[in-house]
């Protein structure tokens, strides 16, 4: 099913890094780690891949007034145009999609590894389960280049106070296989969640993979187009 709505919102959110919000239509429903398809009417720059992208949807299942999604800026055609697109005017989404799955019930600790906007599935999770009781530990490491370029940073370490359970480790180094190979060390029993550019995806999962995580307890959502 196909939407017709309209901007509500432009932020920028961190160094080169925008959101948009878009009013939720009434019979848009979708579980946090879902993505949507977001089209333009008209490109105002020129692109070669046309005039719509997939993105993460960023805000809660919860938030029935808003839907957002966040982008770096990068020149392209396409971001050109949806960043200049003006407030109240019409873009149209599809109804969101995809298997990556956050779990709504516990059942072992989660290891949550997000890549720059990569973020963004994990942010709607965590803003619609930040008041719930949580049966085991969720940890957040949150890799991006410098601390300006990390979105939503201040309101994710106002949830690791808020949340016991919940902790946000923030690494602003190159992420390498024998990073995370390392990192199984500390969370052995985890589930693990993945997402991010696909080269930080594969760079990830080699890593756990050597530290001898077995694949069914790897879930990933490369992003591709990056
Ligand atoms: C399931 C799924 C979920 C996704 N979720 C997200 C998300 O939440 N957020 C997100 O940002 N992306 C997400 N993506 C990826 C997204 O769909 C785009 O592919 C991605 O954002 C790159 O789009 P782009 O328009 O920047 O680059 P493209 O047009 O695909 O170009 C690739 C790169 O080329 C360069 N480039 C292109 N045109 C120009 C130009 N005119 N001048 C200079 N440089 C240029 C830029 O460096 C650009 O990054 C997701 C993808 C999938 C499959």
């Amino acid at each position: 099913m196909v939407f017709e709505t309209q901007i509500v919102a432009h932020k920028e959110v961190a160094k080169g890094t925008h959101e948009v919000s878009l009013k939720r239509p009434s019979a848009f429903a979708f579980r946090a780690g879902q993505y949507l398809q977001l089209a333009l009417p008209k490109l105002a720059h020129s692109d070669p891949k046309g005039r719509s992208r997939q993105f993460s949807v960023a805000s809660s299942p919860y938030d029935m007034d808003e839907i957002k999604v966040v982008f770096r800026f990068s020149g392209s055609g396409f971001k050109e145009t949806l960043i200049n697109t003006p407030i109240g005017d019409l873009v149209q989404v599809e109804q969101a999609a995809g298997s990556f799955l956050l779990p709504q019930k516990l059942t072992r600790p989660q290891v949550f590894v997000a890549g720059g906007v990569g973020i963004s599935p994990f942010m709607s999770y965590l803003q619609q389960r930040i008041d719930d009781v949580w049966e085991q530990p969720v940890t957040l490491l949150y890799g991006n280049q410098s601390p300006e370029s990390a979105a939503y940073l201040g309101e994710l370490q106002q949830m690791s106070k808020q949340h016991r359970q919940f902790s946000l480790d923030n690494i602003y180094k190159r992420p390498t296989p024998g990073l995370f190979a390392k990192l199984t060390e500390k969370y052995t029993d985890a589930v693990w969640w993945v997402v991010g550019p696909p080269g930080m995806v594969s760079v990830t999962v080699n890593g756990l993979h050597l530290g001898g995580i077995s694949a069914d307890k790897i879930m990933t959502e490369p992003f591709e187009g990056y």
